[in-house]
């Protein structure tokens, strides 16, 4: 194939924390107390990429004291102060835009057309965008409060993006944070922290501790902590709901999903295949809102299901730095199991896939693309969220049965529906239960726009004003008016 880009920077900055990266905190880069580190893995070679520092319970005590130090002068600074510093991180994500973009692709194994093109740029979307609302907040929220230090734990799957949708608003509103990177992804973090205290972010208002599951529930756990904000599965939000229960800590939980791509007998045919290879096959189908489960008319089912196939067979998976390939590599080896397991269940219940003859790395984790047919609407792969590149297809009669398909799972994510016809997309769209409907689109994503999800798929929002509120909590006042001299 084409010549992967050139990677030299990034390999010179890895070269350069060859011994071992830090935790960020209070300005500086800092090894576990316990000196315990962990190691991880480039997925599309599956060789060792970096060592990094294993968080415990007094690495977190120390983010949160450096955190809490810092957050009163950060607050008192004011919206119009902050709004300079959030404008510089905006700049700088740009500046660094191709080293953070090969950084990406490298730790997470998705093709470096998406990072350049999607992930950094919508990071430096998200900044800009709420260094808008620094400096509207002491005119436009000034009837609310920061809430003073706040948690956030991050997935593998858009690590830079996940930190800019949690670290953009919280610092924007006068928080200061403690972050837990995906262990498999903490590296691009670690990059914005560098280059953040570079660029001028006050000592302690950001501050990222690296580490696994345990790292991340002695964050849920420390009582300096006055929200916890959390993307990843469902299953550990339910966890993090429970140990939070009673504390006053806020919650928000961007959860998993499993969502619904609708193509009704008059869609745009090619709009609607093209909307499919975005929907599941966009970073390896490991996006909370991937359109999962297709759902199409049975008048034009099979001849949509062979467009797709023939869509399939021209799609190329390889080396994320390889400019001319579709789909990366999947995150690690146990995630790659998870999916063959899954996709197996499925033909065991009856389903028939289909994998176009493209061929795949040998090296590394790598999945192809996957389509499973003829597939019952209560089975496995219909209702768990496979988190790969798999997409499950049903077939309905009317519009009626294309909602309560779409409506039967316990997610609610986004959802997607393709039609001609606008009166009934219209008719459609507000009866589907998602916190997002696309029309004749998947995956837009904006920073003024509101992100998250209905039941399974948590609760709170991410982006826009609903996402500003998240970090605040209102203030009423009152007094009473001053008594006439007599
Ligand atoms: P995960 O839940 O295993 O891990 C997410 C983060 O939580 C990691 O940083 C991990 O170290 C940490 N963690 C693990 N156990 C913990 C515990 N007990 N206490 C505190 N922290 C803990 O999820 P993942 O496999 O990294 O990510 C995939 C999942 O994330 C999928 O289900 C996907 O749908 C979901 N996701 C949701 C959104 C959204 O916005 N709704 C976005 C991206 C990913």
């Amino acid at each position: 194939g084409p010549a992967p880009e050139a990677d030299d920077n990034v390999r010179d900055w890895l070269k350069s924390h060859e011994a071992g990266f830090g935790h960020f905190i209070g300005g500086g880069f800092r090894p576990s107390r316990s000196g315990k580190t962990l190691v991880t893995h480039e997925p599309a070679t599956g060789e060792k990429l970096a060592k990094i520092a294993l968080g415990a319970a007094e690495d977190i005590d120390d983010a949160v004291a450096a955190a809490a130090k810092a957050q009163s002068s950060w607050e008192a600074a004011g919206g119009r102060q902050r709004a300079r510093h959030i404008y510089a991180l905006a700049r700088m994500v740009q500046r660094h835009a191709r080293l953070f973009a090969v950084l990406e692709a490298l730790d997470n194994g998705k093709p470096i057309r998406e990072t350049r093109d999607l992930d950094i740029p919508l990071v430096a979307r998200h900044f800009y965008h709420h260094a808008g609302w620094a400096e509207l907040q002491d005119s436009e929220l000034a009837d609310h409060q920061p809430l003073g230090v706040v948690g956030q734990i991050i997935p593998w799957n858009f690590p830079l993006l996940m930190l800019a949708w949690k670290v953009a608003p919280a610092l924007a509103l006068g928080n200061t944070v403690v972050l837990k990177p995906a262990e498999s992804t903490p590296l691009t973090a670690l990059l914005f922290a560098e280059l953040a205290a570079r660029a001028g972010l006050p000592a302690g208002v950001l501050n990222v501790v690296t580490g696994d599951g345990s790292t991340g529930s002695a964050l849920v756990k420390h009582e300096g902590v006055q929200k916890i904000a959390f993307t990843g599965s469902t299953d550990v939000g339910r966890i993090i709901r429970a140990e939070t229960a009673g504390s006053g800590k806020s919650l928000t939980l961007e959860l998993g999903g499993k969502s619904p791509f609708i193509v009704f007998d008059d869609a745009d045919m090619d709009g609607a295949i093209e909307g499919v290879v975005d929907a599941i096959w966009f970073n390896q189908g490991q996006v909370c809102c991937a359109g999962s489960r297709l759902l199409v008319h049975e008048g034009i089912h099979d001849r949509f299901i062979a467009r797709l196939k023939e869509r399939m067979d021209t799609l190329r998976v390889g080396h994320p730095l390889d400019k001319a390939i579709d789909m990366g590599a999947i995150i690690e080896k146990s995630q790659l199991d998870r999916i063959r397991t899954l996709v197996d269940k499925g033909v065991e219940e009856g389903a028939e896939a289909y994998t176009p003859d493209i061929g795949t790395p040998k090296k590394g984790f790598f999945y192809p693309p996957t389509l499973l047919t003829g597939v019952e609407p209560a089975s496995t792969v219909a209702t768990e969220e496979i988190f790969g590149p798999v997409m499950v297809a049903m077939s309905f009669r009317t519009p009626d049965e294309a909602v309560a398909l779409a409506n039967n799972s316990r997610y609610g994510l986004a959802a997607s529906v393709w039609s001609e016809n606008i009166s009934l997309a219209l008719d459609i769209a507000p009866q589907l239960k998602a916190g997002v409907v696309w029309v004749n689109a998947t995956n837009l994503f904006d920073a003024a726009v509101g992100f998250g999800g209905y039941r399974e798929s948590g609760y709170g929002r991410e982006g826009g004003l609903e996402g500003a509120y998240e970090y605040l909590k209102p203030k009423a006042w009152a007094a009473r008016k001053p008594r006439k001299p007599a």
